[in-house]
């Protein structure tokens, strides 16, 4: 499988990965479809690759669209897969050297987007002469504007590396919950 066909097959991302089905939903689903109910609690869990029978049987069964989320089933509160849309979408607007065989690119812009942000952090305190002055609604945007370009750095390096930016997050969350259930979120070292 080549890097590109992996990063294909983590992007199963649909409206149906962003809903939590009843029991009864689910067994309707696998009613519909002639298969166990374990097939389709796998589909769901998100490790095997995109289905499209799978997911029409979905929209049938429980009526929903896709982002129409209010349809159906109980969103989760908190759906890393929403980075997997981004990253997807990301994806389309990436045209650089060497895309689709080369961190190089990516890392570059990845730091110089990040001096941006702090380039707009500095020029606020610069003009109020203050270290922790607030920024206003125009600063605001344009701080918004440089993060998105930092985000879609991550996205494109995500890419290149073959990971999803889902993983990437959940990866964070986990290490950072760790730390602070073990009390070591101050202090030095990548893997404490
Ligand atoms: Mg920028």
């Amino acid at each position: 499988m080549t890097r590109t066909d992996r990063i294909q097959n983590d992007h199963r991302l649909t409206q149906i990965s962003l809903v939590k089905f009843t029991d009864e939903q689910v067994e309707t689903v696998a009613k519909h479809l002639d298969v166990s109910v374990e097939e389709v609690q796998t589909y769901l869990s998100g490790d095997v690759p995109r289905d499209a029978d799978m997911e029409r049987a979905f929209y049938a069964v429980t009526s929903m669209y896709p982002f129409r989320p209010n349809g159906v089933g109980e969103p989760l509160p908190l759906n890393l897969h929403h980075f997997d849309l981004y990253q997807q979408r990301a994806g389309t607007t990436a045209m650089y050297p060497g895309r689709g065989q080369s961190l190089c690119y990516p890392a570059m812009g990845l730091a110089g987007e990040a001096g941006e942000v702090n380039e707009k952090a500095k020029k606020i305190v610069r003009d109020r002469q203050d270290l922790f002055a607030q920024p206003n609604d125009v600063e605001r945007e344009k701080i918004k504007k440089e993060l998105g370009d930092v985000l879609w750095y991550i996205a494109a390096i995500c890419h290149e590396a073959g990971l999803s930016m889902k993983d990437v997050a959940e990866a964070n969350l986990k290490k950072l919950a760790s730390r602070k259930e073990r009390g070591v979120i101050h202090g030095d070292g990548d893997d404490r």
